[in-house]
């Protein structure tokens, strides 16, 4: 099918492009706290983008189910939004949820991730909820290898996060990446054992676990970012892995 591999070459300029997402990405997660406006972020990454010798993945893009082509080079998501929150005149505030997802395009090649920090104080259960996400990440990752599946990398993230007794966000998920933003598969937050796509050595996939504190349900929102339904908070992160002979390959680091 569609589902693309890449050569051992192509995987090290990937990760060269993800080792500079990553060094971003940490540095404008250090800058989230309160009073500090979304759009600054739109700023300052596409400074640090440009600095690091890459291009914005976002700016422009139009995703499938989107109004209008994307006009930030990152989301900011806020509390309730769990994607796609577009950089605006929105000061973050006190104990919000601050989800980052940043793309960019090195040599051609495309690399995704995401975090959510907490502005300032947070209470007992946000801290659990972005704690959860960012275990189910790494629980995914974790089955993310060669003799595993789609459905292996989907189930463990699901498992956990309903044990934490969190809803996995209906209607979203990750993806396959490499020349193109989004590739194919689709990368599920759930899943059964064994099923879907063998994962095999090549492979490029961005797993991202997103996560609601109440309900799964989304809504589009006039920017056309994505919304809990009933108002309840979210958390997503997300990395860029490559499939190899020895296991997991984060490339976002
Ligand atoms: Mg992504």
């Amino acid at each position: 099918m569609g589902f693309k591999i890449k050569t051992k070459e192509e995987i090290e300029i990937m990760a060269e492009g993800g080792r500079r997402l990553g060094e971003i990405l940490a540095s404008l997660a250090s800058e989230v706290r309160p009073g500090i406006g979304t759009a600054f972020f739109d700023t300052r990454s596409f400074a640090l983008i440009k600095k690091a010798g890459c291009e914005p993945a976002f700016l422009n893009y139009r995703p499938t189910g989107a109004k209008k082509a994307y006009p930030a080079t990152i989301c900011v998501s806020i509390n309730d939004v769990v994607v796609h929150g577009v950089p605006s005149k929105r000061v973050i505030e006190d104990g919000d949820i601050v989800s980052l997802d940043l793309g960019l395009k090195y040599k051609g090649w495309y690399v995704d991730a995401a975090v959510s920090v907490g502005a300032g104080k947070l209470d007992t259960k946000k801290y659990k909820l972005i704690a959860a996400a960012k275990n189910a990440l790494e629980l995914g990752i974790g089955q993310a290898m060669p003799g595993k599946t789609l459905g292996d990398i989907g189930c463990a993230i699901e498992k956990f996060v309903k044990q934490e007794r969190f809803s996995i966000v209906e209607g979203l998920t990750g993806h396959g990446i490499g020349r193109e933003l989004h590739e194919e598969p689709a990368v599920f937050n759930f899943g059964k054992p064994g099923k879907g796509e063998p994962l095999k050595v090549g492979m490029v996939i961005a797993i991202e676990p997103m996560i609601s504190a109440g309900g799964a349900k989304i809504r589009q929102l006039q920017d056309d970012s994505y919304a809990i339904a009933d108002g309840s908070l979210a958390a997503h992160f997300e990395h860029t892995i490559a499939i190899t002979e020895n296991g997991p390959r984060v490339l976002t680091k």
